[in-house]
């Protein structure tokens, strides 16, 4: 069985809910140049992924099609994913054909056309009453008028919208095709790049400079050329390249398993992402002596959400459950780590009004500490400002440690990306994350990192240690919190 399927213009979002089911679960996934390669992370880890490459070294279509036939005939579940929808300028029609001649059950999965995906994202519709009622779509790669041309161009100019496909290079020929064929000069022509992705740049002209604008702004392929008046409401409608966050390209370094809520929310923004984790947490195995002596306890610290797995996941182990340490009180800084703690059945009695360590010395100096057992389960190197303050004021602090952070390899390209000073900004959560952060650069790479990105910072104590690293700290969060950060970055 061969699926057909669009994979839309670039947005994940955009790949329809058949076209995910049966991306998940194909045997074999062969991807055109213009797929976003984040869809493939939908495919079954075991299936074979396959690409057709781009021009010069594309693979020919025959040899598309043979894989295709070859593929349904061994009874494998194929996807051939598509940029924008299958049969729009994409040959799906000759791959379907060399399915059917050779008896290979196929299935089409339409997707979102970069016509009608350029222009929503550009805030264009690409047809609105008030400005007429007609729509066509033609390739534009072969010179407007040349022999080979299949483009009627005269029967193009007389729509009220015109969207040219693989026009790049001959924009200028397409333009004077349409005026000689009776479009006013003066009509409006939107480009747009890399619709839907985070550095979409759209460039808005008339059919008379539309090349020359093109050339100025240095836009290229894959660009959507649409013609007509509807192109006057994307002043208004205009929304995707409005997001508060639009153009900025910011490294997110938390732990691989926690980009997430962050990346997502910055995304929802319109930032692009660049993942570096830069952190990871491993166990620490922790004192058995300790593990086993925690009835004595009148307060137990949790500083972060691992610290609250990794001990309560190595008190299981020793074979134990939170009942080992009874009645203490649980503390802890901040709210993530109170929900974890409530996601495990456990309920903080006590969370600062202030998410830092500072913020909880203050509530429990206030209440009195002298004399109190305290057990504080935390990274194996972390600040000694609580352990330390808690013991002038008379407490018995035992600190555990039950993980340690270590630095994860790093992707190379998104590395070779912030080292040429792409990214504008980095979110620090942990001066942790600061630390392992700057580990990654060389003294000269350093200096060039901070003179092109600046920090965006989760709170005082992670903004002091990027500022004493060199980086210049464009956003602190106000809240100390993930949606802190987050609210801090679009205000900013
Ligand atoms: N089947 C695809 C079209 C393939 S032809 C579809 O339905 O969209 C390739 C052309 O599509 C490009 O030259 C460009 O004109 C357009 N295109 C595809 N993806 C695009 C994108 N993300 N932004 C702008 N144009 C895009």
């Amino acid at each position: 069985m061969v699926y057909l399927v669009g994979a839309g213009p670039w947005d994940p979002g955009l790949l329809t809910l058949r076209g995910h089911e049966v991306l998940g679960r194909a045997d074999v996934v062969l991807h055109d140049y213009l797929v976003n390669p984040a869809l493939l992370a939908f495919a079954r880890p075991d299936a074979l992924i396959e690409g057709t490459g781009h021009r010069p070294g594309r693979l020919p279509q025959d040899a598309i099609n043979a894989r295709l036939v070859a593929w349904g005939q061994a009874g494998k579940v194929v996807v051939r994913l598509k940029g924008g929808d299958p049969f729009v300028f994409g040959r799906g029609g000759e791959e379907a054909e060399a399915l059917a001649a050779a008896g290979v059950p196929f299935e089409v999965v339409p997707g979102v056309t970069a016509a009608i995906a350029g222009a929503a994202f550009a805030g264009i519709p690409v047809t609105d009453r008030r400005y007429g009622a007609t729509l066509g779509l033609c390739a534009g790669h072969r010179q407007a008028g040349a022999e080979d041309d299949p483009v009627d161009w005269a029967a193009l100019a007389g729509l009220s919208t015109a969207v040219i496909y693989m026009g790049a290079s001959q924009l200028r020929a397409a333009a004077a095709a349409l005026v000689a064929a009776g479009r006013a000069a003066a009509t409006p022509v939107a480009l747009v790049q890399w619709a839907s992705r985070p550095d979409q740049r759209t460039v808005v002209s008339t059919l008379a400079e539309a090349a020359d604008a093109a050339e100025t702004a240095g836009l290229g392929a894959p660009l959507t050329i649409i013609v007509g008046e509807v192109v006057r409401l994307r002043e208004r409608l205009g929304w995707f390249e409005r997001k508060p966050l639009f153009g900025l390209k910011i490294v997110v370094t938390r732990a691989q398993g926690q980009q997430g809520p962050l990346a997502s929310q910055l995304a929802e923004l319109g930032a692009e992402i660049l993942p570096l984790p830069s952190i990871d947490f491993v166990p620490a195995a922790p004192d058995p002596a300790v593990l086993g002596q925690l009835g004595g306890f009148d307060l137990v610290i949790f500083t972060s959400a691992n610290g609250v797995d990794f001990f309560l996941d190595a008190l299981w182990a020793a074979g134990r459950d939170p009942r080992a340490f009874g009645s203490a009180r649980i503390a802890c800084i901040g709210p993530a780590t109170a929900r974890r703690l409530a996601e495990r059945g456990l309920r903080a009695d006590v969370i600062p009004a202030r998410y830092v360590a500072e913020g909880l010395l203050e509530v429990l100096l206030a209440e009195g500490v002298a004399g109190r057992r305290v057990l504080i389960p935390r990274a194996r190197v972390a600040r000694e400002i609580l352990p330390e303050t808690l013991r002038t004021a008379g407490a018995d602090v035992v600190v555990l440690p039950v993980y340690d952070t270590v630095e994860p390899p790093a992707d190379a390209a998104t590395l070779a990306r912030i080292r040429q000073g792409e990214a504008d900004l980095v979110t620090l959560t942990a001066s942790s994350t600061v630390t392992h952060f700057r580990a990654r650069f060389s003294d000269a790479e350093w200096a060039h990192v901070c003179a092109h990105t600046r920090a965006a910072c989760i709170g005082p104590v992670t903004a002091a240690t990027a500022r004493a690293a060199g980086l210049d700290v464009a956003v602190e969060a106000g809240v100390y919190t993930i949606p802190g950060l987050v609210e801090a970055l679009a205000r900013r």
